[in-house]
Order: C-alpha cells, then sequence, then structure tokens
C-alpha cells in the first residue's frame, strides 16, 4: 500500500521544534517528511491525502509510572499519608482483586491515557497477565512488571520469569517486562540480590520506588547505615537498566549514582503532594544531566492519569519551590515526556516525527480558544493545554482513536462492567 499524506500540518520534529510540513505515513512507519513549501504531491503518489492544518502532531506521550488498575480505587482513601493510606486502604482492598477486575479496570485506566495522548505506559501491579491481555486488546504500547515483596517469597520471582516468557511468546511486540521489585524498605538487599540475577538471566530491566517520603530513608539508614539508592547500589541493582519512581529525597552522592548509571528517574508531582511527601530536587536533576520523565502513578493518589495536567504541575512546583521563575520552562516539555523515555526504553529505534520514527502519534486540535495566539503552541503545551485537546491517537500507524472515539475496544461497555466491579469490590 502507498504512504497516506498528513499534508499542511504542525509538528513537532524530531529535535523538538515546532514546524510545518507534511508527514507521510507508511504501515508502522514514518516514510518522509516534507516542508511545508514543497509540494510532495508533484513527484509521489499516495493512498489517501488527509488535511490536517488544524492539527498538532506529535509523537505519543509517555507515562514512565503508573499502576494501571488502580483507577478501581479512585477517590477512597483520599486524604492520607502515604503510609496509612496504603495500610488501611489500598493493601485490604487489593486482597480482594480478581483476573476480571484487574482486566477491566485496565481497560478503563488505558481508556483515560489514550484520551490525554498517551501512547505508552510503564507499569508495576499484580495480575500483570491481565493488564497484558487489556493492553493488547487496546493496541496501546507498555512495559509491565509484577510488583514484588519480600514476605511474599521467591514465588513472585518465579512468576516473573514465567511472565517474561508468556509475554515474548505471545508475541506482541508493544508489550516488553522489567523486574518489578517494590522498593528497598519492601524488599531485603539478600531479597533484591535475586531480582538482579533474575534481571540479568532474562537481560531486562528494573522498575522500582525510591526515596518517595523522608521517612522511608531514615528507616534505611537506621538499619543498614546508608541510604536506600546507596544500598540498592550494593546489592547490583544498577547492573540493569533502573526505571527510579519518585526520588523525591536524594543526597548529593545518590544523585551521583543516579546520574552515572542507565537509570530513568520519574518525577510523579501530583501523588507527591497529594500524599504531601515532598517535592523532587528536579531542578538539580536537570542540572546534573540526570534523565528524567515524568508519571502520573496511580490513580489512587492522583486521581488522574493525565500527563499534560502532571507536567504542568511539575513545572509550577519546580519555580515556586526555588523561587525561580526561569526553572523548568516549557521548552522541557518534548523531552520529558516523549524523547527521554524513548531514549531509555527503545535506545535502538529511530524516534520522533523523521523518517524511519515509528507512527505512535497524537493529533491535537489547535484551535480550542485557549490555544490562541497560535503562535505560542509549544508553550501552550506546558501551560495551557487540558488533554482533551487530543483527537486521534495512532500506535504503530494504526488508528487508536479517532475523533475522540476509542476504536478497539467498547468504551462504554468498559464502563458498565466497571461499574459493576467496582460495587463488588470497594462497597463490600
Ligand atoms: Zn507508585
Amino acid at each position: 500500500m502507498l504512504p497516506t499524506l498528513y499534508k499542511d500540518s504542525t509538528y513537532i520534529d524530531h529535535y523538538g521544534n515546532l514546524k510545518t510540513g507534511h508527514i507521510a505515513i507508511q504501515d508502522d512507519l514514518i516514510q518522509s517528511v516534507y516542508p511545508i513549501e514543497i509540494d510532495p504531491l508533484k513527484d509521489h503518489r499516495f493512498e489517501t491525502v488527509v488535511p490536517s492544518s488544524s492539527y498538532l502532531i506529535m509523537p505519543g506521550l509517555m507515562n514512565c509510572h503508573t499502576h494501571i488498575p488502580m483507577v478501581l480505587f479512585r477517590g477512597l482513601g483520599d486524604d492520607l499519608p502515604l503510609s496509612e493510606w496504603l495500610h488501611t486502604k489500598i493493601f485490604p482492598l487489593e486482597d480482594k482483586l480478581y483476573n476480571e477486575a484487574v482486566y477491566f479496570s485496565s481497560l478503563l485506566g488505558i481508556a483515560e491515557l489514550l484520551h490525554n495522548g498517551c501512547t505508552f505506559f510503564s507499569d508495576m501491579y499484580f495480575f500483570v497477565e491481565e493488564i497484558a491481555k487489556a493492553c493488547s486488546v487496546a493496541g496501546i504500547r507498555a512495559n509491565l512488571s509484577l510488583g514484588l515483596m519480600d514476605p511474599k517469597g521467591d514465588s513472585g520471582l518465579h512468576q516473573s520469569v514465567e511472565l517474561y516468557h508468556q509475554l515474548k511468546e505471545a508475541g506482541n511486540q508493544k508489550i516488553s517486562f522489567f523486574m518489578g521489585p517494590h522498593a528497598p524498605y519492601t524488599c531485603s538487599p539478600d531479597y533484591l540480590e535475586k531480582v538482579v540475577m533474575t534481571a540479568e538471566k532474562l537481560d531486562t530491566g528494573i522498575h522500582i520506588h525510591l526515596n518517595e517520603t523522608e521517612s522511608e530513608v531514615e528507616n534505611i539508614q537506621a538499619e543498614y547505615h546508608c541510604r536506600p539508592i546507596e544500598l540498592i547500589k550494593q546489592v547490583g541493582l544498577f547492573k540493569r537498566p533502573v526505571v527510579a519512581a519518585h526520588c523525591v529525597f536524594t543526597s548529593e552522592q545518590e544523585q551521583m549514582i543516579l546520574r552515572d548509571h542507565t537509570v530513568l528517574v520519574v518525577h510523579n508531582p501530583s501523588s507527591n503532594c497529594k500524599l504531601a511527601s515532598g517535592i523532587a530536587p528536579v531542578n538539580q536533576y536537570l542540572k546534573m544531566g540526570i534523565r528524567m520523565a515524568i508519571g502520573t502513578d496511580g490513580a489512587a493518589s492522583n486521581n488522574q492519569l493525565n500527563l499534560f495536567k502532571e507536567i504542568h504541575l511539575a513545572s509550577l512546583l519546580s519555580k515556586v519551590s526555588e523561587k525561580e521563575a526561569t526553572f523548568f520552562p516549557h521548552k522541557l516539555f518534548y523531552p520529558l515526556l516523549c524523547q527521554n523515555p524513548a531514549s531509555f526504553f527503545f535506545p535502538h529505534q529511530t524516534y520522533g516525527i523523521q523518517p524511519g520514527g515509528r507512527a505512535d502519534l497524537i493529533f491535537i486540535r489547535k484551535d480550542y480558544s485557549h490555544l490562541f495566539p497560535q503562535e505560542n503552541l509549544l508553550s501552550h503545551l506546558m501551560y495551557s493545554a487540558q488533554g482533551n485537546e487530543v483527537e486521534h491517537v495512532m500506535i504503530d500507524g494504526k488508528w487508536i482513536m479517532k475523533d475522540k472515539q476509542i476504536l478497539t475496544f467498547d468504551e462504554k461497555a468498559i464502563q458498565t462492567e466497571f461499574t459493576k466491579i467496582y460495587r463488588d469490590i470497594a462497597k463490600c
């Protein structure tokens, strides 16, 4: 089949600059990008030509720390600190989960991601085969991991190995798998060593919560006489690529460890604010050249899965916390939500809107009043957009959402099933 041409579009190029031009997509890849002054129809043939002047086209956003099925617990246990929230609300509810509950909750969460322009998420949870099933139905890209905790013993490690092979055999190229030790305060150093050995055997990465609250850092220090990131360095965790969620309280020494290894630090400002954990030192991370991305965390502690809102908050917090308006400028939207995570999760792929780039794209309508004047669209993405301006979503060159309608599953039917499950689990 000949390529499809998206004509007269505004787009963000692979350097993060705003451009106008024509984008040709063939199968799952961007075939060519033509400058606006060239008419590709003169010398080339296309299957279809789609007038696209109403859109800002850019790579899909990447949500790098989620617990997707936790949409089921949205609004339950609000306004509590982390430890109380986990122990009195979340853990007892999680004991009641079952396959179908996780499957339908995952699809509901994925619907929210898609409506807000997200084409990839990096997740840690349980019932991973159900989350993977939901991803396959939806057609979304994901990195999944099974949450592991020490008291559950080696069964989680064995299960992770099985899941890794199962997902590989299922052949869905859009799903990858990492090991998911929950945190240094729920996994002992001995246990983490086994996690590293397993990750090495599978040649895969590790997703972990690090230094989320002050008290967890103090507890680790009291027990092991070093800080959590120093501890996990000693057990060899950084031999593998690491997704490090939170990193709110880090020492200079720990920051240098993060900088010197293959690490993606994931900043989750809403969750850190809502659980009153604190504000991560993101200016310091950026200054040091630590690779950073943004996550929403689960919907129980946010309570949204919207990266537009998340990065907006990240920028404002960064400025006000250090009373410095130049910090966290709008030009960070593209690197933090697109480029940095792509370079971490897909280091060997051509990325972005350029020939050979994967056609994981979102189409943002730019004729909303709050996006005028239209010259400043890069600034509007950070400071004015809400997320609901995303009209179409394409993954691997296929339409997943068109005119805000999800095409791969029946969103209304999922909402109905989800509500039944919610009543079953949360109300009894
Ligand atoms: Zn988390």
